[in-house]
């Protein structure tokens, strides 16, 4: 017997009609990529991606049709998103930190038709344009006075690409299962592959962010998304934060310390989030100029792991610093950590252990850590193994690869090693390929990393596995100083001993300029590889 409720699909677009009516008000605040700061309502985002839709519409975009936007965090790409969703077209986002190469394989896999971009990458795509011969069109998003002379395809500047439509026009009606937006994985390995959001995921994984011990804001908060919309969705931000009445702070294309800083000040943000490179340059703006930010009450911080040397530097300033995991396969919000309530009376240093793993899933997202057999492994806090997830917002399977990626039970294998414990707290070692195997046990590279970054000289660290004749495998430490810092090798040795097993220590540490980082802010640990392949440890003589 089925249930006699309404039968009232999960469509992307009615979370903006709700912004609309309930909270139309609310700000959209955003640092424009022409400059001067720029100040709208959801009332007047909503009317807007109703003209993009009526626009796009025109155009002969129809349900399915890919359509791409490679662009910073503003007004226009919100309005973008939510009018290419709303006819059920899909909203393609591109990484446009990408190799220009790589930008052109992702627009021909996904054949968009049209691509919606900002003047920052103009020059970019005209380079590549001759090679992308699905794109029938550019939008620039900006305004008739700062169009560019440009030979891309048909260009027009979005504002009076949007100005010959009125916005009298209903979104298009379609199955909550249709697709919505996709996302290329970064493909550090590989082509990287396409993953297909739907109408119903997304909605689905708004209400996981919205999760009070998720990114839980409220009408009362505002909010300032520094992950951008083209890492896997703003983390869920541009769909939670309006259907939640959160006003929005856009950063723009300035996402140095000083521009977040004034940001976050001006706007008196409550709320924000990113990856720990952000917030390291926040925290090294913020202490050499002797700043605070007494409205900013949480920074979420996922992508990579959040070293505790940055939690307690947070938490040090009375600002809760939200450590958060998850992947462009999972829409992308897999776990967040907040403190059960068994550990708020914890004293400081044990919180800081728990606040330093990733977290426990919302609803709707299952884990289960298995051996490589597949086995199930116990949730102690100790074993570990490969992470599996399953949920409906994780991916199914990749746009236009026909192969199978879930296992007979319906996960799939996120490449990442953790722990689970019994309250549900998952703690990533690390990635399966960047684990170091040394002598047949692993050495988590991630644990290394969180030290050396405590030791207070150091910027930012790496920990790569070196050939080492007798075990395989040995851990190199590479270390980019803090501005003006010298340091010696023995003095971070010296600082890391004892804190961590006798055989995990760094057989080497080597200094270097800056680390590589991959186009969504990771530590980029193939170009280190590469260029440590030959390096040979000083114990390897022994
Ligand atoms: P992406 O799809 O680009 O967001 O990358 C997802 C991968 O980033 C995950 O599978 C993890 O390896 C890594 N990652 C994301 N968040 C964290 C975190 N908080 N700690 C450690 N690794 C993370």
């Amino acid at each position: 017997m089925h249930g006699l409720m309404q039968d009232w699909p999960l469509l992307c677009h009615r979370i903006i009609d709700h912004a609309a009516m309930i909270h139309g008000g609310r700000e959209v605040v955003t640092r424009s990529v022409e400059g001067p700061i720029h100040r709208t309502t959801y009332s007047e985002i909503r009317q807007r991606s109703l003209q993009v839709a009526q626009r796009l519409d025109r155009d002969g975009i129809k349900l399915g049709d890919r359509v791409a936007t490679i662009a910073w965090n503003t007004w226009r790409h919100l309005e973008a998103w939510y009018g290419i969703m709303g006819i059920g077209a899909i909203c393609h986002t591109v990484n446009p930190r990408l190799f220009p190469e790589q930008i052109a394989w992702i627009i021909n896999h996904a054949e968009d038709r049209m691509v919606m971009t900002d003047l920052t990458f103009v020059p970019i795509l005209e380079k590549i344009a001759s090679q992308l011969p699905s794109v029938e069109r550019f939008i620039i998003l900006t305004d008739a006075a700062h169009m560019p002379q440009t030979t891309l395809k048909n260009a027009v500047a979005y504002e009076e690409w949007i100005a010959e439509a009125d916005g009298n026009f209903q979104w298009k009606t379609f199955d909550e299962n249709t697709a919505a937006a996709m996302c290329y994985t970064s493909g550090t390995t590989g082509d990287p592959k396409g993953v297909l959001y739907s109408h119903r995921s997304n909605v689905l994984h708004a209400l996981m962010a919205n999760n009070g011990d998720a990114l839980g804001t409220t009408t009362k908060d505002t909010m300032l998304p520094v992950v951008p919309l083209f890492h896997a969705n703003s983390w869920g931000i541009a769909f939670s934060a309006p259907s939640m009445g959160t006003k929005l702070v856009m950063p723009g294309p300035k996402l140095d310390g000083a521009s977040v800083y004034e940001l976050l000040s001006t706007e008196k943000v409550t709320h924000t989030a990113g990856v720990p490179t952000v917030w390291l340059m926040l925290l090294q703006y913020m202490e050499k100029e002797k700043k605070t930010l007494p409205d900013l009450r949480m920074v979420v911080c996922g992508g990579s792991a959040m070293p505790r040397a940055m939690i307690k530097a947070f938490t040090d300033m009375g600002i809760e610093a939200r450590h958060a995991w998850g992947m462009t396969e999972m829409s992308p919000l897999g776990t967040t950590c907040s403190l059960q309530p068994q550990f708020t009376s914890l004293p400081r240093e044990k919180q800081l252990d728990v606040l330093q793993t990733q977290g426990f899933p919302p609803f709707m997202v299952e884990m289960k850590i298995t051996d490589d057999a597949g086995k199930e492994l116990p949730r102690d806090g100790k074993t570990f193994g490969r992470l599996k997830v399953r949920g409906p917002a994780v991916a199914g399977r990749y746009f236009r690869v026909d192969s199978d990626i879930l296992d007979e039970d319906g996960y799939f294998d996120t490449g990442d090693v953790a722990t689970l414990d019994g309250y549900g707290y998952m703690r990533i070692t690390d990635r399966s390929k960047d684990v170091i195997k040394s002598g047949g046990e692993w050495i988590s590279s991630i644990d290394l990393e969180n030290l050396a970054v405590g030791h207070p000289k150091v910027a930012e660290a790496a920990v790569i596995g070196v050939y080492h004749p007798k075990w395989d495998e040995r851990p190199l430490l590479i270390v980019q100083l803090k501005p003006d810092a010298t340091c010696t090798r023995d003095e971070i040795l010296q600082f890391m001993d004892g804190k961590i097993a006798k055989w995990w220590m760094p057989d080497d540490i080597v200094f270097v300029e800056a680390i590589p980082h991959t186009a969504t802010g990771k530590i980029l640990k193939t170009a280190l590889r590469d260029q440590f392949s030959n390096y040979r440890l000083p114990t390897a003589a022994a």
